[in-house]
């Protein structure tokens, strides 16, 4: 979109299996904002067909704790209590955001209240999957995680809706192309506003 001459930081966040890595790849693909993903940094390893640089920087843990302990992340979080590291880069919001471009970060309840407090400007979006049970069908789908770990992350998912009314926008994931319609008419209606920080009150 030329004409837009701002950009936002947006977040987007959702239990895992929900859907949002789709949401948000489709999102970059159709959306006529320009866009750009803010690559976190994990310890975890890849899943199949998961690309270094791409969908995350994969890092040992001594690699992720040498840049965190240089400063090096807006935010960082162990999530699932198993000892793997998530982090978003300073980097990543920084140079995006000067690049011109709208940085979408893809982050956990908590990481999203962290990176508020830096810019509480941020537009901030929950993507819901309907119900828990669709959410374990979708988990079990997947065919990548252990009992155990579909499990901690239905537990994870459950504190997480919990806290969705701390979000600008709740999105139901129900169909993809609606949900990635609906993200992306929030998106304009920001662009279109004359000055983010001014929103109009209701009457
Ligand atoms: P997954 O292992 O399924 O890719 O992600 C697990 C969880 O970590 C998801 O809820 C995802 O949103 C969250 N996550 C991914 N990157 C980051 C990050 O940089 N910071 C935080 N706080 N959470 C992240």
């Amino acid at each position: 979109m030329s004409g837009s001459s701002r950009c936002e930081v947006v977040i987007i966040s959702g239990p895992s299996g929900a859907g949002k890595s789709t949401v948000v790849r489709r999102l970059l693909e159709t959306c006529p904002l320009p866009l750009q993903l803010s690559v976190s940094a994990t310890t975890r390893s890849p899943r199949l067909g998961e690309r270094d640089g791409v969908d995350y920087h994969f890092v040992s843990h001594e690699e992720f704790c040498r840049r965190r302990a240089a400063g090096e992340f807006l935010e960082w979080k162990e999530v699932f209590g198993r000892g793997h590291l998530y982090g978003t880069l300073r980097s990543e919001t920084t140079a995006g955001l000067a690049a011109g471009k709208w940085v979408i970060l893809e982050i956990d309840v908590e990481g999203a209240l962290a990176v508020l407090e830096q810019h509480p400007e941020a537009i901030t979006i929950f993507v819901d999957p309907g119900s828990l049970g669709e959410l374990e069908r979708r988990l079990r789908g997947r065919g990548t995680e252990s009992e155990e770990s579909i499990q901690r992350r239905l537990a994870v998912a459950r504190r997480e809706m919990a806290r969705k009314d701390r979000y600008r926008y709740e999105v139901i994931n129900d169909a993809v192309d609606r949900a990635v319609r609906e993200i992306c008419d929030i998106l304009l209606s920001h662009a279109g506003e004359p000055d983010a920080t001014v929103r109009p009150q209701p009457s």
